[in-house]
C-alpha cells in the first residue's frame, strides 16, 4: 500500500525532529532509553491532488503507530484543495472546468494541492518517573 511508505517516511520525519531532544552518548543512564518526549499529535495536510487517500493514511498510521513508538499519538489530518492555473494568464481553474483555460484553452497547471505536508508536531514533555 502506497499510504504505508508514506506513513513510514511520515514517522522518520518525526524522528528526526525528536532527535535533538534526546540525550546525548554521554547520557548516564541508558537504561532510561525512552526519549524524553512523547509525541501527542501529528498534524499532516493532505493535497486533494497529492494522490494519497486520507482514509487509506489514517488506517496505515494506526497500524504502523504502535510498531513504530506512536502509539500515543493522535493523527490530525487536514486537506488543502487542489488549484490549477493557466501558465499564460494565471487564471485561476478549478477542476471542474477539465483544467483547460476557459480564455487561451490551454491546459492549466497544478500549483497548490500536489503536497503531503508535516505541518505540525506536538511534543510533551513526560515527567520524571518517581522513584518507588
Ligand atoms: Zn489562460
Amino acid at each position: 500500500m502506497h499510504e504505508t511508505s508514506l506513513v513510514d517516511a511520515l514517522f522518520d520525519q518525526v524522528d528526526a525532529l525528536r532527535r535533538p531532544a534526546l540525550p546525548g552518548a554521554a547520557d548516564p543512564s541508558p537504561a532510561a532509553g525512552a526519549p524524553p518526549f512523547a509525541v501527542r499529535r501529528i498534524e499532516v495536510r493532505i493535497g486533494q491532488a497529492a494522490g494519497v487517500d486520507p482514509e487509506l493514511f489514517a488506517a496505515a498510521f494506526e497500524a504502523l503507530s504502535g510498531p513504530r513508538g506512536y502509539d500515543q499519538a493522535h493523527l490530525a489530518l487536514s486537506s488543502e484543495a487542489a488549484l490549477w492555473r493557466c501558465p499564460a494568464c494565471a487564471t485561476e481553474v478549478a477542476e471542474a472546468d477539465a483544467l483547460f483555460c476557459p480564455r487561451c484553452d490551454i491546459p492549466a497547471v497544478l500549483v497548490r494541492g500536489e503536497a503531503l505536508v508535516l505541518e505540525r508536531v506536538e511534543l510533551e514533555l513526560e515527567s520524571e518517573v518517581p522513584h518507588v
